[in-house]
């Protein structure tokens, strides 16, 4: 996919940028956001530069299947396991994404709101 020059996930991805990486496999890295909105918040992206998931397709099923059992490992490895956590992608201008490279939040340790503002 175009338009990964310059992206600082794919940076961190390749290992070029700096990050707390918690989890990697061969499609997805997973690492703590730095400006975090909860005691818990951690990144799951893919290795491969995919926009959002407004450019997903089939041939992207087993990394994001990769992506979502990260996140169940990642949640149970952070002690979220019984209390319970969020998983969210924010899509385009109205979904509120700033970061154009496919990104998971994995948000927890206290109790979220909802409807989400
Ligand atoms: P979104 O607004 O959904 O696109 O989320 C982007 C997220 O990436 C925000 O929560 C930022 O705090 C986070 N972020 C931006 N740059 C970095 C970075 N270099 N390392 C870790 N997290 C980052
Ligand atoms: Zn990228």
């Amino acid at each position: 996919m175009s338009d990964s020059e310059g992206c600082v996930f794919c940076r961190i991805a390749s290992g070029d940028a700096q990050a707390d990486v918690v989890h990697a496999t061969d499609h997805v890295v997973a690492f703590r956001d730095t400006n975090p909105k909860a005691p818990v918040h951690v990144l799951l992206i893919p290795r491969e530069h995919i926009p959002s998931l407004r450019f997903i397709g089939e041939e992207h099923a087993g990394m994001l299947a990769d992506l979502m059992v990260s996140a169940a490992h990642v949640a149970r490895a952070e002690g979220l396991e019984n209390r319970g956590w969020r998983l969210v992608t924010n899509v385009g201008a109205d979904g509120g994404q700033t970061v154009p490279h496919l990104h998971f939040h994995l948000l927890g340790g206290r109790r979220m709101g909802w409807p989400p503002g």
